[in-house]
């Protein structure tokens, strides 16, 4: 067998360098038990994950060569029930960012009140660069490397970043040829045909919606707000027509080449169907363009980033126009730009709390599954938006006991409930 050569800079991760998710994620840990303490056993515990493992997935890549690809899975907390958290496809993905995603995962579950752990995966990837069949090849390899510390009592993968319900499915078909368990509850975020629930591919974006509704007048916010969002994959391409179809206005959105603005409003479904004819947002009508940069500086009532972590750094956030931040991707800020928002007053729902949508639904779909059921999605989104005010509200009663922000609270929620578990 013949070995393609591994692209250059594969493994770097040369845009973040200095900013370390899985360090950013300790220091958010120092930062919320400086306001709630906890005993020094449960911070040992969670200053590193429970296990690690990195593969090496064999790919045939369609012109005949073999390539290998890095692959990760961190099981980072089960104290409070199997591993959760989802695998990402992306050229920077690497150990730090794997463990960050995990640890957040971790407190997410906990805040969410799900009887849920915390773990992440991921495959250090460009996608966009692989053919369908290399895409489902490698997929299948990394369950094939992985299924042994996998199960829907075990560790229950979902999608990420560049993980469609598509992959989800070979995946979990995957795990069902090696194991012979027919549950499919193995991975969560599966087309329905396969086992997936209703309201899954729209459940960050909704738990996003649910959680600033419930926030919106305590913050101060209008019935009609305008919303700047970065990222329009899964999570804000659904949070954009959520809020629209909510009566908001939606002024901005954005991929990863750039981003439009229209001041009077955009419309999801056309933005969407535009950068699918043309591959990208550019020459959408009636909108200037801006880079993804100018989008995060926009005056709007509500900035929703829904891409990637250390987008907000010390450098732009000072630059930030928005009377509120609601973080649907996971770890847009750094610490230093934490502090710059709370210096300015600028309330920030984390992304622990505001995208746990995503795996609330996750939590429901594995529970069908279990149970042989399949609900509504009138259902899902009434068990949605019951549990998401109702923790909403208490991270909310928690910051104001603490006087702190809702990052600190939010921790403060989810190490309470970590730390009772023996
Ligand atoms: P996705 O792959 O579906 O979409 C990602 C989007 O971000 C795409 O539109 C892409 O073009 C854009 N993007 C990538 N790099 C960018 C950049 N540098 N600037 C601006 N845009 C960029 O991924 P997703 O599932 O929507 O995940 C987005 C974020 O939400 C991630 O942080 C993820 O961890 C988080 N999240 C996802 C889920 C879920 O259910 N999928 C749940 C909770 C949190």
């Amino acid at each position: 067998m013949r070995f393609a050569p591994q692209p250059k800079g594969h493994f770097a991760r040369p845009s973040i360098m200095n900013n370390n998710p899985f360090q950013n994620a300790l220091a958010q840990l120092s930062r919320a038990i400086a306001v709630k303490p906890i005993s020094k056993e449960l911070l040992v515990r969670l200053r590193s994950p429970e296990r690690e493992v990195k593969v090496s997935v064999p790919v045939k890549m369609d012109d005949g060569l073999m390539r290998i690809f890095e692959g990760y899975r961190v099981q980072y907390s089960n104290a409070r029930g199997p591993y959760k958290g989802g695998i990402r496809y992306h050229p920077n993905t690497d150990f730090d960012e794997v463990r960050a995603l995990a640890f957040w995962m971790t407190m997410k579950c906990a805040v969410a009140g799900i009887s849920m752990g915390g773990a992440k995966g991921g495959i250090t990837v460009d996608p966009k660069q692989l053919s369908s069949g290399e895409l489902e090849r490698l997929s299948r390899g990394w369950v094939r490397m992985l299924y042994p510390i996998l199960g829907p009592h075990a560790d229950i993968p979902a999608p990420d970043v560049n993980t469609t319900p598509e992959i989800m499915a070979w995946m979990s078909d995957e795990y069902e040829k090696l194991t012979g368990d027919k549950s499919r509850a193995t991975f969560t975020g599966k087309p329905l045909k396969d086992g997936g629930s209703e309201g899954r591919a729209a459940a960050t974006g909704m738990g996003g919606f649910y959680v600033f509704d419930a926030l919106r007048e305590a913050v101060g916010l209008q019935a009609s707000a305008k919303v700047a969002i970065q990222g329009m994959g899964n999570v804000g391409g659904n949070a954009a027509k959520v809020f629209k179809d909510h009566g908001h206005v939606v002024i901005a959105m954005s991929d990863s080449k750039g981003g439009i603005v229209n001041e009077g409003g955009l419309e999801p479904d056309a933005v969407e169907e535009h950068k699918k004819k043309h591959g990208s947002l550019r020459g959408f009508p009636g909108a200037r363009e801006i880079t993804n940069e100018e989008l995060l500086e926009l005056p709007c009532d509500v900035l929703i980033p829904a891409a990637l972590e250390n987008q907000i750094t010390r450098e732009n956030a000072s630059a930030i126009k928005a009377k509120m931040i609601l973080e649907l991707a996971n770890g847009p800020p750094t610490p230093e730009a934490e502090d710059i928002h709370i210096g300015r007053n600028i309330p920030v729902v984390p992304d622990i709390l505001a995208n746990s949508g995503g795996v609330t639904v996750s939590s429901f779909e594995w529970e069908q599954n279990l149970k042989g059921e399949h609900w509504s999605e009138e259902d899902v989104f009434h068990k949605l938006k019951d549990l998401l005010d109702r923790e909403t509200k208490n991270v909310w009663q928690c910051a104001k006991v603490l006087k702190t922000d809702l990052r600190r609270a939010a921790f403060a929620v989810a190490l309470e409930r970590i730390g009772q578990i023996r």
